[in-house]
């Protein structure tokens, strides 16, 4: 039994058994110029009624759903209100919940107060998907993604102060060739200071949807980096990312060049010997056929 969702519809890889509901279609920003997401949907919030009765229907169907996806982009974007009435009705239904989780974006945590993120962690939305991207502000002007290293770090530390578990996105490659130092080294900075729960290193892919304008809204030329060169980010990523509390680390996004994982810092040794024995084993790394964003 599947809801009628709008597609396209997405959720994070760890969400794969969680029971989705779309609370909201698109994304409110929708410019981050190498997110192919949303571009076909206007941002919209879909009235209480109907979301109450998708609830009613799941939870005749899937009565001991342990785990929510609320979508899409940015479900965070709702009023406190709004959402507290969503997991309210939603921990009445199911009684057997363990965890409600949604992707946000900077903004959004910005934008709530810590009376109103309080409110949602006390009604039961426990975590939080937050693509970061990029610690460097230049790479971050660059891909227009609206955020700043500070304002990234201040948004995931204020969700952090009330308990709510981090999950964060970082891109590979999104300096191309030219910010590849900065782009690394100010994304160690911002993961350390903020030391998420969860890191998800993806590697830059643009669909054939937002390619054009990536390279026109970049504002000089973009040279992709190759599969050895997204190795070598990939180490000095974990060379220097430096949490202060364990982080379990991966790059195992469909769009990475190798599966790589562990827990940092303990595993930094273990994932470095891997990606050095990658780079000299380059007829290793998965076919780019079989890699997508
Ligand atoms: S990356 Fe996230 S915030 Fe940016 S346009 Fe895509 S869904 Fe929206």
């Amino acid at each position: 039994m599947e809801l009628a969702y709008d597609y396209p519809l997405y959720r994070p890889p760890s969400e794969a058994n969680s029971l989705i509901f779309q609370v909201t279609l698109g994304c409110s920003f929708n410019k981050c110029s190498f997110c192919n997401m949303y571009r076909t949907k206007e941002y919209a919030e879909r009235p209480w009624e109907e979301i109450r009765a998708e609830i009613d229907m799941m939870a005749r169907f899937y009565p001991d759903t342990r785990r929510i996806f609320l979508a899409d982009g940015d479900a965070l974007n709702m009023s406190k209100d709004r959402l507290v009435q969503i997991l309210e009705y939603l921990y009445q239904k199911f009684p057997g919940i363990e965890r409600i989780s949604c992707y946000a974006m900077p903004k959004n945590l910005l934008q709530k107060t810590d009376e109103e993120l309080q409110a949602l962690y006390a009604a039961g939305l426990h975590m939080f998907y937050v693509g970061i991207e990029s610690g460097n502000d230049v790479v971050l002007k660059k891909v227009t993604k609206g955020a700043t290293g500070r304002s990234i770090v201040q948004a995931c530390s204020k969700a952090r102060k009330h308990g709510y578990v981090l999950s964060c996105m970082v891109i590979l490659g999104l300096g191309g060739r030219k910010y590849t130092k900065e782009h690394i080294a100010d994304t160690a900075k911002v993961l350390s200071e903020i030391a998420p729960d969860y890191v998800g290193a993806l590697t830059l892919y643009l669909e054939e949807g937002v390619h054009d304008e990536f390279m026109s809204k970049y504002g000089e030329p973009f040279e992709f980096i190759d599969d050895v060169e997204v190795l070598d980010e990939l180490e000095r990523l974990v060379r220097d990312f430096d949490p202060k509390m364990p982080v379990v680390f991966r790059a195992n996004h469909a769009s990475n060049v190798y599966s790589i994982g562990g827990t940092m810092p303990d595993d930094r040794g273990k994932i470095l010997s891997l990606i050095e024995g990658l780079k000299s084993h380059p007829e290793m790394l998965k076919p780019k056929f079989l890699r997508r964003f």
